[in-house]
C-alpha cells in the first residue's frame, strides 16, 4: 500500500478514536461532569460501558444502534462525530505529509481538529462555548510559531485583524458573541494574516447558507443559530488550505 495513504488511514483510525473521547468531552463539559476519571456510560440508564460498548464506530453499528443494557437508541451524532474526527485527522495527514519534519504541524493540525470539533458539538448543543477553547487555541499557536519559526509580526496582525471588526460590528449591532470574537483573535494568531481572513470568509458564506436554509424553511430571522461551527469548519479549512484559496482568488484578477 502507499505510504501516504497508508498513514492517511493511520490518521483516520486515531482520529475516531480521538472522537469517541471528544464526545464525551461534549457530553461533560457543559454539565460540568468530571472528564478525565469518570467511567464512560449510558446517559439514559447510567450503566457504565465496557470497552466492547467503546469501540468507534464498530460498537455502534454492532450493537444496532441501541444501548446494550437499557436498549435506549444511541444518538447518531455520536458515530457521526468519530467519523468527522477520523475524517479531519485523515485530511491533515494528506495535507502535510509524513516525513518527521512534518510532524509538529500534523500534531497541531490534529490538535486544532480536536478543539474546533469538541466546541462545535458544545455550541451545537448550548448555544455557547467556553472561552477555555480559544485559550487552547491561542496556547497552540504559539507553540506553532516556536515550533514552525513563523513570522511574528503576521501571527499577530493575524490575531487582530478579523477579531477587532467583529468586536465593532457586536458593540455597533450586538451581530456577534463575544466567545465567537475570541476564537477568531485566538485563530488569527494561530492562521496569522491574511489566512484568518479566509477563515472567516468561509465561516460567513457557511453562516449564511445555514440562514438561508433555516428561513426558506420558514424560521423567523431570529431564530437561534450557533456560529461557532462555521466559524470552527472555516478555521480548519483555511488552516489547511488558505494559501491555494487565496491564490485561487486571486487568479481572477490577473
Ligand atoms: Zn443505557
Amino acid at each position: 500500500m502507499n505510504p501516504t495513504l497508508l498513514f492517511a488511514l493511520f490518521a483516520f483510525i486515531f482520529g475516531t478514536i480521538i472522537g469517541s473521547f471528544l464526545n464525551v468531552l461534549i457530553y461533560r463539559i457543559p454539565r460540568k461532569l468530571n472528564f478525565v476519571t469518570g467511567r464512560s456510560m449510558c446517559p439514559h440508564c447510567e450503566h457504565p460501558l465496557s470497552a466492547l460498548d467503546l469501540i468507534p464506530i464498530v460498537s455502534f453499528l454492532s450493537l444496532g444502534r441501541k444501548c446494550r443494557y437499557c436498549h435506549a437508541p444511541i444518538s447518531w451524532r455520536y458515530p457521526a462525530f468519530e467519523i468527522l474526527t477520523g475524517l479531519s485527522f485523515a485530511l491533515v495527514a494528506l495535507r502535510f505529509g509524513l516525513s518527521v519534519d512534518d510532524l509538529p504541524i500534523v500534531i497541531i493540525g490534529w490538535t486544532l481538529s480536536a478543539i474546533l470539533i469538541t466546541l462545535s458539538g458544545i455550541d451545537l448543543d448550548t448555544m455557547e462555548f467556553d472561552d477555555g477553547f480559544s485559550i487552547a487555541i491561542a496556547l497552540l499557536a504559539i507553540a506553532a510559531i516556536v515550533l514552525t519559526n513563523g513570522p511574528v509580526t503576521w501571527h499577530l496582525v493575524g490575531a487582530f485583524a478579523v477579531s477587532l471588526p467583529m468586536l465593532g460590528i457586536a458593540l455597533l449591532t450586538g451581530g456577534f458573541g463575544g466567545a465567537d470574537i475570541k476564537l477568531m483573535a485566538a485563530a488569527g494568531l494561530l492562521l496569522g494574516f491574511p489566512n484568518i481572513l479566509v477563515a472567516f470568509m468561509l465561516g460567513i458564506i457557511f453562516g449564511s447558507i445555514q440562514a438561508i436554509i433555516l428561513l426558506r424553511q420558514g424560521k423567523s430571522g431570529k431564530t437561534m443559530m450557533p456560529f461557532g461551527p462555521h466559524l470552527a469548519l472555516g478555521i480548519y479549512l483555511a488552516f489547511l488550505y488558505a494559501p491555494l484559496i487565496i491564490q485561487w482568488y486571486l487568479s481572477f484578477f490577473n
